[in-house]
């Protein structure tokens, strides 16, 4: 535990009817003491004037007094809630700092909460996104992690770790036996059975992490076959250009959306068509550019009209597509949908509005939100995804030492590192660099 007393505003400065200033450290009972005349009764709420140096009324609320180790950091905590006002609550605070405190930065409860034990890593970024969250559906992911759905998925993978090292350590300690490790059938399908279930956490954190960042659509093709129409049928505003005036869009527009909770960063691009215009060639650069940072691309064209197949040589590599075969009006056709060669093509026209559900299905299908079990979504950082993709290069070292016959130590030893790896997702092993940037994004007092 650490030694020194921490102070904040734990509500947003402005006015408002109650803000709360909190402390937390071994100081806050004598803070309490000092400000109210008497410490209040653990985790009950009590009435009282916030006092000065010199006696004099500073605010009256209620003060909370949760000593440790049942707060949320783990030390002494003391809540106490004036009026919502921004000198109030800094006289407020100024005399918590009089009285010993120092200010805390931001994210530092929460580290003490990580440091003490209250929180896993996850969970304490799980506090962080709650609190940025921009969806409800963000909200509810949020919440998961802090219930601790995704650090469950690790402990487990953890355990199972666990038990092969275990196997493959034990023929370690008999080094005259000459067991091989690859005769052990159970070794090789328990790695098996374990890189399986990276796999499938590695897919679900991806999809996590778009709803944690928003998926990156980008809204490209030949000029004048309904791209800006579409990207305003979407956004349900006249945000872009539309003409009939091919070239019209000559910068990326963004837009961010959510579609039933999945945020969506939209990029309309100018056409993508080679030009001699010096303006309309830097909008198709960036509109290059962009398809770069996708997730996702829709390639719009129009049905009546061919499709230049040559556009996919500027769409990046493996970056999925979702084709759009816009005014489908012109031909008498309904929307409908179809799979070719593993890439979706949505019939619909964006005049009319006709299969603009079917595009909004497939882009919640990119963030794996119409999955068969949508519980097993969470939400999920870059540093998640890193530390598993990590993960799932040393247990696929691991197998090939094993297949291999290269000696149970260096199975072992892929085996200590994995699990290492995924104890920098929870913060079992953590740097104190590492721990610096998470808390450092978080917000004063939290
Ligand atoms: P962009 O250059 O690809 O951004 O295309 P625009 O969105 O500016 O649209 C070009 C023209 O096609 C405009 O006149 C639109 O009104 C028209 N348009 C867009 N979508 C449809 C559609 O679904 N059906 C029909 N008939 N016309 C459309
Ligand atoms: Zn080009």
């Amino acid at each position: 535990m650490t030694g020194d007393t921490i102070a904040a505003l734990a509500t947003p400065t402005g006015l408002g009817g109650v803000g709360i200033v909190r402390i937390s450290g071994p100081q806050a009972a004598a803070i309490a003491h000092a400000m109210l005349g008497r410490v209040p009764e653990p985790r009950y709420a009590a009435f009282g004037v916030f006092r000065d140096n010199a006696g004099t009324f500073i605010d009256e609320g209620l003060a909370l007094y949760f000593p440790a180790p049942r707060s949320f950091t783990g030390e002494d905590v003391l809540e106490l809630q004036g009026h919502g006002g921004p000198v109030v609550l800094d006289l407020i605070l100024r005399r918590c700092l009089e009285l010993g405190a120092r200010l805390a930065r931001p994210g530092e409860f929460s580290e003490r909460a990580f440091l003490n034990g209250k929180l896993d890593l996850i969970q304490a970024e799980a506090v962080a996104d709650l609190i940025e969250s921009s969806t409800a559906l963000a909200v509810r992911l949020a919440g998961r992690n802090l219930q601790g759905v995704f650090s469950r998925r690790i402990d487990e993978l953890v355990e199972q770790l666990i038990q092969i090292r275990l196997h493959v350590e034990a023929t370690l300690d008999f080094p005259d036996e000459d067991i091989d490790l690859a005769d052990e059938p159970t070794i090789a399908t328990d790695l098996a059975a374990t890189l399986a279930r990276v796999h499938q956490l590695l897919t679900d954190a991806h999809h996590g992490q778009i709803i944690r960042e928003g998926l990156a659509v980008v809204i490209a093709g030949a000029p004048n076959v309904g791209k800006s129409s579409l990207l305003n049928a979407l956004c349900g505003t006249e945000a872009a250009i539309v003409t009939d005036i091919p070239g019209t869009t000559r910068d990326l527009l963004k837009f961010d959306i959510q579609v039933d909770g999945l945020p969506i960063r939209l990029v309309d691009t100018a056409g993508l068509r080679h030009t001699q215009d010096p303006i309309e060639q830097e909008g198709v650069r960036r509109a290059h550019a962009a398809a770069h940072e996708a997730d996702v691309v829709l390639w719009v064209y129009a049905a009546d009209s061919e499709c230049d197949e040559a556009l996919r040589d500027s769409f990046p590599a493996g970056c999925p597509i979702i084709r759009v075969r816009n005014k489908i009006d012109l031909l008498n056709e309904t929307a409908h949908w179809i799979e070719r060669d593993g890439e979706v093509e949505i019939a619909l026209s964006v005049a009319n509005g006709n299969g603009l559900e079917l595009l909004k299905t497939q882009l919640k299908a990119q963030a794996g939100l119409n999955a068969a079990h949508p519980e097993g979504i969470f939400m999920a950082r870059r540093r998640h995804l890193d530390a598993l993709e990590r993960t799932r290069i040393h247990l696929q070292a691991a197998t090939t030492h094993l297949e291999h016959r290269c000696g149970a130590e260096l199975v072992a030893e892929e085996l200590q590192l994995a699990q290492r790896t995924l104890g920098e997702i929870t913060g079992e092993f953590t740097t104190e660099d590492l721990l610096g940037r998470i808390f450092a994004d978080f917000c004063l007092g939290k």
